[in-house]
């Protein structure tokens, strides 16, 4: 059994198979043979030594030829190594012993090598760990041939483990498979930690090993409330979180009870508590299950990154059609497209030294206007059918709102003239979510009809602290002083232009935040949908002056951890410890 911490980033507890994504690795179920087929296992392992060492002779000669023989030496270490009795024995005694297949002997005793190796302090040793990787990966697929499962054809539920997880790649997970992942890498409000809490399914990132520590197969916990991860669990250990899992799922179920009360403070000021949604199908969930009062971000990029289609004003409209009529009258804000940075297929992404500070969001837009301009008019048709709001991402200066609500007034011309019925009143807003904005907030709100706070981004370029890194993850927080007096001066700025401010960012979902921003004077907030009850349940914990003097009491504290400390504590003192998420702190 081992014990891995990262970071929790979606809640659940799962329990069940690992399955190692394609490109980690191929997976290496542990199965055992029947005693009799000891021997046939044993000599398809030495044959497929045989094969492969025979094979690295060859491509080392023809490395030699044509790169040279220091990149040939390279492959002369996997032969000798291949040939090492000691090693052989090692995989030949876990064959005959412990009745293992060749290729989960294989996999098992090269990992553990792997991994010795890698953690040693001799550099040279250090290194050689990846040749112990590569030579597994070269005797796996010998012994299993055309036998490769992959995560397309599998039939059972498994936890995938990768290194890393692309939100185009997150996003085309297939969810009766996948019930959890796990990575090496990550933060808190990457868009694939975002992925994970839409697709509803427990999570941990930033583990930093998990995908060379696990042979695909093996038996895993993946505890997404508090972030740890356990690999081959002994019974014991088993029979913890079977429990853990059953408490869990009981105080779902409670926080769902009360999901229809209403969101107002003790004393009867309303919050809005929206959801944050990036598929059409999370709708139904976030109204129905969760009690959201509408959507406050729909991620559209999503349209484009789930299907690897960019869609056509058809299907934009389409898919904005089917939310409205879900949403039976209730609110619907769509953000334009904020592609680029981690949101791009791989295959499409230009090089950049610095994608999040580069050629992203509505920089896109009006680089290629070909693809706002149609987004914009199916919003606008869309607008005809319920109560839309269009958000423009990422605004850092007054001319790119402008620049914006050029083209949508030009849209709407056409639309005029050619009769096509749209809301003439509708209303365009903008995310806060680069300093300058917030910044040159006065300006902004002026001049636009609403303001929603991204803190992820927000935090992230203000704190200098990359969201989807696990080396300074510990970095990326909103309890920053720094932060507090941004949100607060979008706030005001927003008051007395008579203009609206909701936050669509993690924060407004984390329970710590929640009296806080109420007590700045938030008055909508967007989460994700499974968070909707128990923001509410906060909100209806106290009368708006006690929030308000909490808030007054944190924004006057300079350090991180005490302003963290404080919130955490007032939280406990509104709700009772224990029946809460976990939150970024
Ligand atoms: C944000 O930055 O806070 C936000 C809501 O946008 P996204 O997470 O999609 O970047
Ligand atoms: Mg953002």
């Amino acid at each position: 059994m081992e014990i891995l911490k990262g970071i929790p980033v979606s809640p659940g507890v799962y329990i069940g198979e690992a399955f190692l994504s394609e490109g980690e690795d191929v997976r290496i179920p542990m199965r055992t043979v029947a005693p009799e087929a000891v021997a046939a296992e044993v000599k398809r392992f030495e044959d497929a030594c045989l094969k492969v060492s025979s094979d690295l002779d060859t491509l080392r000669g023809v490395t030699e030829s044509q790169l040279g023989s220091n990149i040939a030496g390279i492959l002369s270490v996997q032969t000798q190594l291949l040939r090492d009795p000691s090693l052989r024995q090692k995989i030949n005694v876990r064959i005959s012993e412990q009745k293992h297949t060749a290729e989960y002997a294989v996999a098992k005793t090269l990992r553990e090598l792997a991994k010795l190796m890698g953690s040693s302090a001799n550099q040279l040793i250090k290194e050689r760990s990846s040749d112990i990787v590569d030579l597994e990966k070269r005797v796996l697929a010998e012994l299993l041939g055309e036998h490769k499962e992959d995560l397309a054809h599998l039939k059972r539920p498994v936890a995938l483990i990768a290194h890393d997880l692309g939100p185009s790649q997150t996003a085309a997970l297939d969810r009766t498979k996948v019930k959890a992942f796990a990575t090496d890498v990550g933060g808190r409000t990457s868009h694939t930690s975002i992925l994970a809490r839409a697709l509803q399914i427990p999570a941990v990132v930033g583990l930093e090993t998990i995908s060379a520590d696990i042979t695909g197969g093996e038996t895993i916990i993946i505890d997404g409330n508090r972030g740890i991860v356990i690999l081959r669990p002994d019974e014991r250990t088993l029979a913890r979180y079977r429990k853990l899992q059953a408490e869990f799922e009981d105080f779902e179920r409670k926080l769902i009870q009360d999901k229809d009360l209403p969101a107002v403070t003790r004393d009867g000021v309303e919050v809005r508590v929206m959801a944050n949604i990036e598929f059409p199908e999370e709708v139904g969930d976030a109204i129905e299950k969760y009690s959201a009062a509408g959507v406050g971000l729909f991620r559209t990029e999503f349209l484009y990154l789930k299907s690897g289609v960019m869609p056509s004003e058809q299907d934009h409209y389409e898919a904005y059609r089917w939310t409205l009529q879900r949403l039976g009258g209730r609110p619907l804000v769509i953000r334009t497209f904020d592609l680029g940075a981690d949101k791009i297929d791989p295959a499409y992404a230009i090089s950049e030294h610095n994608p999040f500070l580069g050629l992203r969001s509505i920089r896109v837009s009006m680089k290629r206007p070909e693809n706002f301009r149609l987004q914009v008019r199916a919003i606008l048709r869309a607008s005809a059918l319920g109560k839309v709001r269009l958000l423009l991402p990422m605004i850092s200066c007054v001319e790119e709102l402008r620049w914006a609500r050029g083209v949508v007034e030009e849209i709407k011309a056409e639309l005029l003239e050619s009769k096509t019925s749209f809301d003439e009143r509708i209303e365009v807003g903008i995310m806060i979510e680069v300093p300058a904005a917030a910044m040159q907030i006065r300006t902004l709100a002026r001049e636009c009809d609403f303001l929603s706070i991204g803190t992820n981004d927000l935090i992230q370029y203000t704190l200098a602290v990359d969201r989807g890194n696990e080396h300074v993850a510990h970095l990326f927080t909103p309890s920053h002083p720094a932060i507090l007096a941004l949100v607060s001066m979008v706030v005001e700025a927003g008051r007395e232009a008579n203009v609206p401010v909701a936050m669509c960012g993690e924060m407004a979902g984390d329970p710590i935040y929640v009296p806080l921003l109420v007590g700045m004077g938030l008055t909508e907030l967007s989460v994700t949908p499974k968070l909707v009850p128990e923001v509410k349940t906060i909100v209806r914990a106290a009368p708006l002056e006690t929030f308000r003097a909490l808030a007054g009491e944190a924004m006057k504290m300079v350090e991180v951890a005490e302003i963290a400390d404080f919130l955490r504590e007032k939280l406990d003192e509104l709700l009772p410890p224990g029946s809460k998420f976990g939150g970024m702190g």
